[in-house]
């Protein structure tokens, strides 16, 4: 038996590689862990964490608006970008030392430096040009945003990880995209007062939700004061006096302080020694894995955003936990990627799990849609002409509830506990047996007593 420096060494300390790590070394494996910026990943260094952050500080423009309704008198308020940046750094830097201090506890090795492959049992770490072996290797090196540099001006554009650093708050933002972080940025920059647009190359934004949701966040968005351009893209950008000129597809150019892309994200797998392990990525760059997140090395396992899978913190640790056990606890576990709540921290926020109605109706012969659209109470008072929507997914040969999806305050919290009945296989009868919560708007999901509508064979009737 060859031996190795270390039993398992981790190539990426965000979400997925630090669970891993900290798990096997609590296990009483030797094992090390290296990350070439900070511990803490993608997630709570530039995205997740800090942007629900900026979701909260954007959202008080509002609050202070509402407020004349319930008898507040809110004096003149005013808004200081420089503070938010100072305090969610510093939350910031908290959690990244919680994350060192949970591998240090757990004696796994921390790393400070970027890590490349030599051969499927060997690492050189960057910073020291020392090379270190490893019976296992997890790569956990996430993704990064798209750059698009065909984009003629791309080198003016900012990412979402230059949002989280801008100096000054621009007064205008063209925010290109149409997904979770195009739309999650729009709002906030919206809700901290700056003129915002987006430009969306689809039909309407959101193109893997439920159409519901979609239109009506887009409406929602549009009645707030942000801009949507659909079916355009940009075509170039170029520094002007005033600003940035973009020009785009249907000829509408604009002149704004900033653009933002946000047009999907790449895996972080360039001189990663992928090829001299012998480690196969896909056409995007992706490393393939099976179905238990094995490389085409079998010593080598790859987890999270660099694979080709689903670009969420929660599956990236919960395919650490199922490396743990295939691994460590002699329980191969094939990592579920069935049924899996998400949010859209938009405002209105979208919480949804399960199937669309479309995709459900490729699927089922026969539904039944249950769909509330209503206003919320806190708007009877506050005056804001807002909607909420729910819709329950109902395959109608089982009762099986399907699909749930919510536009609303408060969806993404009321998506994780839906996401329990909807991975159980709870029927639509199960919803109608469970007293509602009294006053509430969730009550609305166990209330809607017969079908809105039914869809056979693709065919709404
Ligand atoms: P998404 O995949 O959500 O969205 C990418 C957007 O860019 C889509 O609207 C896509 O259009 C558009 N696009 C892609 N390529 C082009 C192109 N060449 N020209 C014009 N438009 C283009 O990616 P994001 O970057 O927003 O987010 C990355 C991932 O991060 C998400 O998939 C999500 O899993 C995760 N995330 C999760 C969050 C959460 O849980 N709340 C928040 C933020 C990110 P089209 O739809 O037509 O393909």
């Amino acid at each position: 038996m060859p031996s190795f420096d270390f039993d398992l060494f981790v190539i990426g300390g965000g979400s997925g590689g630090v669970r891993g790590a900290r798990v096997a070394a609590s296990l009483g494996k030797k094992v090390g862990i290296a990350e070439e910026y900070r511990y803490g990943g993608t997630c709570v260094i530039r995205g997740c964490v800090p942007k629900k952050l900026f979701v909260y500080a954007s959202q008080y423009s509002e609050h202070f608006e509402d407020a004349a309704g319930f008898g507040w008198t809110v004096g003149e308020s005013s808004f200081d970008w420089k503070k938010l940046i100072e305090a969610k750094d510093k939350e910031i830097a908290r959690l990244e030392g919680l994350y060192r201090k949970g591998l240090d506890n757990a004696k796994a090795e921390i790393f400070d430096t970027r890590a490349e492959l030599v051969d499927a049992h060997t690492v050189k770490l960057l910073k020291t040009g020392q090379t270190v072996t490893a019976k296992t290797i997890v790569i956990a090196t996430g993704g990064r945003p798209n750059l698009h540099t065909a984009l003629p001006g791309y080198e003016l554009c900012i990412s979402s990880n230059e949002a989280f650093h801008l100096k000054e708050l621009p007064k205008s933002i063209l925010i290109a995209g149409g997904g979770y972080i195009a739309v999650e940025f729009a709002n906030i920059f919206h809700g901290l007062g700056v003129e915002t647009t987006l430009i969306y190359r689809g039909a309407e934004i959101l193109s893997r939700f439920d159409h519901d949701l979609r239109k009506g966040l887009h409406e929602a968005m549009e009645e707030k004061g942000i801009r949507i351009l659909c079916h355009d893209i940009i075509t170039g950008v170029e520094k002007v006096e005033n600003g940035l000129k973009v020009r785009t597809k249907n000829d509408k150019p604009l002149t704004v302080d900033t653009v933002m892309l946000a047009l999907g994200r790449t895996p972080n797998t360039e001189n990663l020694g992928l090829e001299a392990a012998g480690v196969a990525t896909n056409e995007q760059g992706a490393v393939i894995v099976d179905e238990y997140s094995r490389t085409s090395v079998s010593n080598i396992y790859a987890l999270g955003d660099v694979t080709d899978r689903v670009q969420l913190t929660p599956v990236a640790i919960h395919e650490a936990m199922c490396f743990i056990e295939t691994v460590y606890k002699n329980n191969p576990t094939r990592p579920d990627h069935e049924l899996i709540a998400t949010a859209v921290f938009s405002q209105p926020e979208i919480g949804t799990v399960g199937l669309t109605e479309e995709d459900a109706a490729k699927r089922y012969p026969e539904l039944e849609v249950y769909r509330a659209q209503f206003r919320p109470m806190k708007a009877t008072l506050s005056g804001r002409s807002e909607k909420m929507i729910m819709k329950l997914i109902v395959n109608a040969a089982d009762r099986k509830v399907i699909g749930a999806h919510i536009l609303g305050h408060d969806a993404g919290e009321m998506a994780q506990l839906l996401g329990v009945p909807v991975k159980a296989g709870c029927t639509k009868d199960d919803f109608d047996r469970t007293m509602a919560v009294h006053p509430t708007a969730s009550e609305e999901l166990v209330t809607m007593y017969s079908p809105s509508y039914r869809i056979r064979n693709g065919e709404r009737v």
